[in-house]
């Protein structure tokens, strides 16, 4: 793997990734039990965890934590596969099975957060892969990292899947006192067969409601990313009905749809998938997502505005772009001094 050999090549993100952990400082571990059979775990003592997205992204954060790297919830559409291949593993069935658990980052958190020249910004979480997949059961990383922003009453927001974040429900209704918490479920459908399918790690989209539901209940607003809406197969009239109207069951305060992206990495996955499981429906892929990544505008617009209407119906509140809503609007920001460099980690919203 990457972290084997640290000596920089021509590809610079290579490089930086390599940047964040020691050579000298991964051990790999499995476990077996029937939840861990077949995933390979690579604990490492991350130099940083507080990264700064890159100026060009479009994502509406500035600074993510991320502590693991590969995600067990296995969404074959997840377009942080590609993250993966900076680190020389497989983008395929080993994002799914070869983990990067980054065992110090609460207390390394709670040593950046501590440090004179962080700011007090608001931390994004979830942004890149699931802070609470299965593993979290495990290493149990995020009540220290909630622990760490609770005590400097420092903004954050999480992006998750994972009903394990009901287990840190005291610590976050404890931070929500002192601080702004967005939390934010990604549902993008409620079809199961199609849920077993092509999100096979995952809780079912029921029981991610049961979250919203709960966090909810203890005021704790959550809103919810229906992401991915997926073409020819979640997105029929009926589909997006049941959808939205069990996302306002579940007592969401926002729903913001997001259609399927096929970026380099996630693409060959979900149209092997594809192929597979719906045959037929390979060419009408090939024609929707003929120039790139993203299906045409009019597509992603009608898909926003069918979502937009039905949420209205069902009584949720208008969605607002970006994954996590502020339980309280932010304070002002000050202006933020110079910021020691930091390996920059790549982020992307992996349609969690
Ligand atoms: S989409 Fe999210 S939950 Fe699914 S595999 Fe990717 S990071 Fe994990």
């Amino acid at each position: 793997m990457r972290w084997d050999n640290l000596t920089a090549g021509p590809d610079h993100r290579r490089a930086d990734d390599a940047a964040l952990f020691g050579a000298d400082a991964v051990t790999t571990r499995t476990f077996d039990t029937p939840e861990f059979r077949g995933i390979t775990f690579h604990e490492i003592r991350a130099r940083s965890i507080i990264n700064r997205v890159p100026g060009a992204s479009r994502m509406p954060f500035e600074w993510t934590v991320n502590p693991y790297r590969g995600c067990t919830h296995a969404c074959v559409y997840c377009f942080a596969r590609k993250t993966h291949s900076y680190l020389d593993l497989d983008t395929g069935i080993g994002f799914d099975t070869q983990i990067v658990v980054k065992v110090n980052a609460p207390d390394l958190l709670r040593r950046q957060l501590a440090s004179p020249r962080w700011q007090g910004e608001h931390i994004a979480m979830g942004t890149n892969v699931d802070c609470y997949q299965r593993a979290e059961g495990r290493y149990r990383l995020m009540p220290g990292i909630i622990a760490a922003l609770r005590d400097r009453a420092n903004p954050f927001s999480i992006l998750t899947k994972g009903t394990l974040i009901l287990r840190d429900l005291d610590l976050l209704t404890q931070a929500a006192q002192v601080t702004d918490v967005g939390i934010s479920v990604s549902v993008g459908f409620t079809d199961a067969e199609l849920w077993r399918t092509v999100e096979p790690g995952t809780p079912a989209p029921e029981r991610r409601l049961d979250v919203v539901r709960a966090l909810g209940e203890h005021g704790i607003g959550c809103g919810v990313l229906m992401a991915p809406v997926i073409p020819f197969l979640s997105d029929q009239p009926d589909r997006l009905r049941a959808t939205v109207r069990a996302i306002a069951a579940a007592g969401a305060t926002s729903v913001t749809p997001l259609t399927l992206h096929l970026r380099p990495g996630a693409r060959e996955w979900f149209m092997t998938w594809l192929a597979r499981h719906h045959p037929h429906l390979v060419p009408r892929y090939e024609r929707l997502y003929a120039d790139g990544a993203y299906a045409p505008t009019w597509y992603q617009r009608r898909i926003t505005r069918q979502v937009h209407e039905l949420a209205q119906e069902y009584g949720i509140g208008p969605a607002r772009a970006g994954a996590a809503r502020r339980v309280r609007p932010p304070e002002p920001t000050p202006p933020r001094a110079p910021q020691p460099p930091q390996a920059p980690e790549p982020v992307q919203l992996s349609l969690l």
